[in-house]
């Protein structure tokens, strides 16, 4: 696969383009904007005229037309997300229940999720937390909200892994971002720290060398990226990622199965390979989120078992990445296709990826 570099339009400077500023400066928010780059069809102008928000980046806008149109589907709105279906809810994961402080999620015992903005450069339609996210570049939390969230953090010792998530974090300005590290470092039974982010796919030009300088120095420090489809990993986005890892930082990815764009076992065969080939390792696959608006996104829970058992065995391991569905009770739920044939107290028949059965006996 050629991919695909995201050229600026003839009249933007290459300098203005390359600016990450410039890029969320320039967010695309309306339909004339994104005239200058594809054209609407009839069910994104119909979102468009009944007032559905939608916001993107110059640089991924530039991936959408000829074979990108598939992205497409991924941040301009359709009239489908009009219809509310049967179990849809704007907190599916009832989240709110579990906010101690308000930038702090504290749903499993020893991991938190630490919400350091409300801003994303790019706005998903199927975004988990679409309540959350804000338009506005400039809606950061703010210091009193943030010196709360250490303070909970610094008392509640079981918590050993700090997620920073979002909106996407590292729309932060490169201060903020060492602040955050840094006050999260010196908190003692922290082991563990993460950033979940899609700016390496939307926004790339923000690694520079001095936020790339910050993150390498916070350690262990991993980023939690967001891939769904190959046709992402444009020229920019591969430097990136490739910047990232040749700092010493570690990388997984996180996709979400999408009805039409994903749900397929060779394109998200391809994408993790080319993941692991750019040292980025897939982590979850996700089944859909029920958010209000969902459900043309959403697939049978056979589709992404039957994705499982196509990777299972077939490809490197390491591209191999767990299916979850996320749930509003108990977390994230790993499902697997089952492999047992048969099961009695001396033996279990399974059955491997090639179909073979193996009568394997059991010790008493
Ligand atoms: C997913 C998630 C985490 C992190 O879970 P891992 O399985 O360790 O990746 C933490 N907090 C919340 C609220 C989450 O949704």
């Amino acid at each position: 696969m050629p991919e695909k570099s995201a050229e600026p339009p003839g009249e933007v400077p290459r300098n203005l383009w390359n600016d990450w500023r410039w890029q969320i400066r320039n967010r695309i928010t309306t339909a004339a904007e994104l005239e200058r780059y594809i054209t609407p069809d009839e069910h994104e102008r119909a979102a468009f005229s009944r007032g559905v928000r939608f916001s993107l980046t110059p640089h991924y806008a530039r991936l959408l037309s000829g074979e990108g149109s598939v992205l497409r589907r991924l941040v301009i709105p359709t009239d489908c997300e009009l219809a509310c279906s049967e179990g849809e809810e704007s907190d599916p994961l009832h989240e709110e229940i579990y906010r101690p402080t308000p930038c702090i999620i504290h749903r499993y015992p020893e991991k938190a999720l630490l919400l350091a903005t409300n801003f994303c450069s790019a706005k998903c339609r199927y975004c988990t937390r679409s309540r959350l996210v804000s338009e506005d570049f400039d809606s950061t939390v703010d210091d009193k909200t943030f010196f709360e969230a250490i303070e909970y953090l610094r008392r509640t010792p079981e918590i050993k892994d700090v997620l920073i998530s979002g909106g996407d974090p590292l729309t932060l300005p490169d201060e903020k971002i060492e602040w955050l590290l840094d006050a999260l470092s010196e908190i003692r039974h922290i082991e563990f720290m993460r950033i979940g982010t899609k700016t390496p796919v939307v926004l790339p030009q923000r690694f520079t060398k001095s936020l790339i300088k910050i993150l390498k120095k916070h350690r262990p420090l991993w980023l939690s990226l967001h891939f769904i489809h190959p046709l992402e990993l444009s020229k920019e986005t591969i430097k990136a990622v490739n910047d990232l890892a040749d700092a010493g930082i570690p990388m997984g990815s996180q996709t979400v199965l999408l009805k039409g764009v994903n749900d397929d076992p060779g394109i998200l065969r391809k994408l993790f390979t080319e993941l692991i080939k750019n040292r980025v390792r897939p982590y979850y696959l996700y089944q859909c989120d029920p958010i209000p608006g969902s459900a043309h996104f959403r697939t049978p829970i056979e589709t992404g078992l039957n994705i499982m058992r196509y990777l299972l065995g077939r490809t490197t391991g390491y591209a191999i990445p767990q299916f979850v569905v996320d749930t509003s009770g108990g977390g994230k739920v790993p499902l697997l296709p089952d492999y047992t044939v048969k099961q009695n107290g001396d033996y279990i028949d399974l059955q491997g990826f090639n179909g073979a059965v193996t009568h394997y006996p059991i010790l008493k």
